[in-house]
């Protein structure tokens, strides 16, 4: 096998043994990786498909991936797999102004996309906390989610069109451009938000959004959940679209923070129930932050928001943002975590941070359970730390969690995806029906199962 991969790809595009750096075996604490049979680094889709052909001939597993930065577990090898590293098909092919589409390889990092379509007076909506690593091809196989899905939506919306290449190594080559394309099945959604499980990405038609003139921050403080659901509501009616972001971090976060890590400075005295982060992405750089100001104000005398701050520069902006996505500091003073993305419906987001934090706490004395996310798009994330967080534990608190979103008609996954950590509980959000059809589509696309097995289904 490695000698007919040295034959498709070159001398530095194939790892084994000792080469096989950590980058490749990264689980961010999800299990303990397997070693792969060997990493292979393409540089053509022509290559990844001969790649596959061999593969399929030989019964061989084979797992995509982009960053590494998935945290379910999804791209991590569970042993004896080849790994194929898009990282090396990282070229932009075309940007197309009127068009408005970026058209790049997988391997490409989403902030170098960022970056690119910027300068040129345009974005590419999707941004998450890990946008220095993960890749379009990643961010597409997991149907990312990110901080800007209330105004632009999900990965999925912001694709028109991709190239994948199946389990027998054909090429799928589906380049739309169009907003509009109705012929027939739209075959790119069987590969969004996939995992690797039916067939790997290796170019992206992305649909760019031009650059909003301006972007305000604020950081506000509220004490009643009623109160974080009506003004959620109240800036949606009265901001016509404009609205960019809306996360809330609980009380408990907000003194995790003050407690845990000494790099960030919260704006808002300590105390309120809840804290939102908003963003609003406009196009009138001196109306748009009086606007946003008045707005407020209305809201402050109406007592629906008890504080709030506006960033009044782009250092006052990313401190803000700090609080929301960089506590990394804190989280490693806490040891071992479980860290979980579900969504539900908005109005059951207070009975569900109050559940789990109690039912957490009921069941381990010392816990700490934090909730915060996505509000706006009835997403939120826990993070729980319980002692030496051993796989019992984890599972503990999986039931505990996943019961609770299992009451309330919500999903284990909300933009992460299932990989192998929320695998068991899949028929927890779908129906038997449901995983049948998963099931069956899988078996048609890769009837030898070779494509990131033990995954997802
Ligand atoms: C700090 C931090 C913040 C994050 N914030 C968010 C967030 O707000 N929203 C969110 O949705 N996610 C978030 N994530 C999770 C992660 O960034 C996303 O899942 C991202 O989409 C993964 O991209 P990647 O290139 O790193 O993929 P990888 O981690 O390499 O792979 C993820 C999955 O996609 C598959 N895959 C990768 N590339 C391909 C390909 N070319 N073809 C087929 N399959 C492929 C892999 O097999 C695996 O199953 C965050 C992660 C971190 C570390």
């Amino acid at each position: 096998m490695i000698d007919a991969f040295a034959r498709i790809v070159d001398a530095t595009g194939i790892l084994t043994g000792g080469d096989i750096g950590p980058r490749y075996l990264n689980t961010r604490g999800h299990g303990v990786a397997g070693t792969p049979l060997c990493v292979l680094r393409p540089k053509t889709t022509a290559e990844v498909s001969e790649i596959l052909k061999l593969c399929h001939a030989r019964g061989q597993s084979i797992i995509a991936q982009g960053g590494m930065s998935g945290l379910v577990g999804g791209a991590a090898p569970l042993g004896g797999e080849v790994v194929l590293s898009l990282e090396r098909m990282n070229q932009i092919e075309e940007f197309d102004a009127e068009g408005r589409t970026l058209t790049t390889q997988a391997g490409v990092i989403l902030q170098t996309a960022h970056e690119y379509c910027e300068e040129r007076g345009f974005m590419l909506p999707l941004d998450l906390g890990a946008r220095g690593t993960a890749t379009i091809g990643g961010v597409i196989s997991t149907n990312a989610g990110g901080v800007r899905v209330i105004r632009y939506g999900m990965m999925r919306e912001s694709v028109l069109g991709l190239e994948a290449v199946l389990a027998d190594g054909t090429i799928i080559s589906s380049m739309n451009k169009m907003l509009k394309n109705n012929a027939g099945y739209d075959l790119k959604h069987l590969f969004i938000g996939s995992e690797g499980t039916l067939g790997v990405v290796t170019r992206a038609v992305c649909r760019l959004r031009p650059k909003p003139k301006s972007v305000n921050t604020a950081f506000v403080g509220i004490d009643h959940f009623d109160d974080v659901v009506a003004f959620l509501g109240f800036l949606e009616g009265a901001l016509g679209g404009e609205l960019g972001s809306f996360e809330v971090m609980w009380g408990a976060y907000d003194q995790f923070v003050r407690e845990r890590c000494p790099s960030l400075r919260p704006p808002l005295e300590s105390g309120h129930g809840f804290y939102v982060l908003i963003e609003t992405l406009g196009n009138d750089p001196t109306a748009d932050s009086a606007k946003l100001e008045g707005l407020l104000a209305e809201v402050m005398d109406r007592k629906l928001i008890v504080d709030a701050a506006l960033a009044q520069s782009e250092q006052q902006r990313a401190a803000f943002w700090a609080i929301r996505e960089n506590a990394g500091e804190g989280f490693r003073t806490l040891g071992p975590m479980c860290t979980y993305d579900v969504s539900m419906p908005i109005k059951a987001m207070g009975t569900f941070g109050i559940r789990v934090t109690d039912s957490i706490n009921a069941a381990f004395q010392g816990a700490t359970t934090l909730v915060l996310g996505h509000m706006g798009d009835g997403n939120l994330h826990v993070v729980a730390a319980v002692g030496s967080g051993s796989p019992e534990i984890h599972k503990q608190i999986n039931d505990i969690v996943y019961g609770v979103i299992r009451d309330l008609g919500g999903s284990i996954s909300a933009e992460h995806g299932i990989g192998t950590e929320k695998k068991d509980y899949l028929s927890w959000s779908r129906s038997a029906e449901e995983i049948a059809l998963m099931r069956a589509l899988k078996h048609t696309l890769d009837p030898k199962g070779i494509l990131n097995p033990g995954k997802v289904i």
